[in-house]
């Protein structure tokens, strides 16, 4: 007898979060300027931002390479 699979782990599950994150990068590469603030302002953990001007949403990964890339271009 084959296993269930999880609710979360169904083909429809999977491409629907594939079509979501492409949607996300298309937003995020059409941007021409982010303006990033904080999806649960005060928590650390497993933070994520979301553009004011595009909507995108990154990690706090990407979300600090981008200041710091705007930071080094100010100095420019
Ligand atoms: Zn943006």
């Amino acid at each position: 007898m084959q296993k269930p699979a999880t609710p979360m782990l169904t083909a429809a599950y999977l491409a629907a979060v594939t079509e979501a994150a492409k949607a996300n990068r298309a937003r995020l590469d059409a941007c021409t300027s982010h303006v990033f603030t904080p999806i649960l302002p005060g928590s650390r953990l497993r933070q994520r931002y979301v553009c004011a001007n595009c909507a995108g949403e990154v990690d706090s990964a990407s979300y600090r390479f981008y200041a710091q890339g705007r930071e080094h271009e100010a100095r420019k």
